[in-house]
């Protein structure tokens, strides 16, 4: 079975005249994920293993608003995120984490080391020690960009996605969806949810059926976009739902959720299929995103 990987970087507004060396940060931050998740595809490795790869490598990268360089909640602080799902339905999320470096590493230790799909706050983080995860300071977070934008917006109610305040231009929310050679789907997604959100909130990227959902029937997705839609669309496994049941193609279920069932302006998504096709659909002005396979296609873009 030829292998495939699909990533994303965040839908968002990203503007068209981003600065050479933001796009350049960008642009490197999903060609490394890609080359990440290809490294282990294409030695016969595990999806799981390939959208775990992937998705560390946006987490630490700074650009992208997971891990390092995660957006601020009102409080000032980081809130991390992430969920994890195999096309076997295992599936693991870990959420409201400060302190863990790659929440995806936790998600996926829930997923393999517990009975249970979902750990939260200091439970979580509990665990993630048990485990011997690495922990962090909060402040391992921060970005000067990421403060400029909180900056911003501090003091207001607003928490939106991706604001894009002049001269920061930050990336978004990360994901990837695998097939590997043995023919098994699996999606990741991981983030600092929105910028200037409530303590406490929880995003659909924490969240398997709303921000992330694989099923070996159908196909792998990972959502980025505002949460709260995701969360009442259960939108990542709507498309799974619209290919299973109404016998969409994976590209019009795809397009049926971002801009039939979702809100305009919601967000996006990166799909595959059990072939290894890929879809990208985003309502939004940019979704870094990029793809690559056995065949040696890889492809990358943001608007
Ligand atoms: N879905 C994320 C959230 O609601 C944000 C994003 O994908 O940009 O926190």
């Amino acid at each position: 079975m030829p292998w495939s990987l699909a990533v994303h970087g965040g839908a968002g507004s990203l503007p068209r005249d981003l600065s050479a060396a933001r796009r350049e940060e960008c642009l490197a931050g999903l060609r490394q994920a890609l080359a990440a998740g290809s490294g282990v595809l294409a030695k016969n490795g595990g999806s799981l293993d390939a959208v775990q790869a992937a998705v560390v490598v946006l987490e630490d990268h700074p650009f992208f608003n997971a891990g390092r360089g995660a957006g601020f909640n009102r409080a000032g602080q980081h809130e991390l995120h992430a969920s994890i799902m195999a096309g076997d339905l295992r599936a693991g999320a870990a959420a409201g984490l400060g302190r863990v470096k790659n929440p995806v590493i936790l998600a996926r230790r829930v997923l393999e080391k517990t009975a249970h799909i979902l750990l939260a706050g200091p439970g979580a983080e509990a665990f993630a020690a048990a485990e011997g995860l690495e922990l962090v300071d909060n402040s391992w977070f921060s970005t000067e960009a990421r403060r400029a934008e909180w900056r911003q917006l501090a003091g207001s109610s607003t928490s939106l996605l991706d604001v894009p305040p002049a001269g920061s231009e930050p990336g978004g929310t990360v994901g990837a969806v695998a097939l590997d050679s043995a023919g098994h789907l699996a999606a990741a997604t991981s983030t600092g949810g929105l910028i200037n959100q409530l303590p406490g909130r929880i995003p659909d990227s924490a969240l398997p059926g709303a921000g992330t959902y694989a099923d070996q029937r159908t196909c792998a997705v990972s959502c980025t976009g505002v949460g709260e839609y995701f969360i009442r669309a259960a939108a990542a496994h709507e498309v799974h739902a619209l290919m299973l049941h109404k016998g969409l193609s994976l590209e019009a279920a795809a397009r049926a959720v971002i801009f039939e069932t979702l809100p305009a302006a919601a967000g996006g998504l990166i799909a595959l299929d059990t072939r290894g096709h890929h879809a990208f659909s985003f309502s939004t002005l940019s979704m870094a995103r990029g793809c690559a396979n056995a065949s040696g296609t890889c492809d990358i873009a943001l608007w």
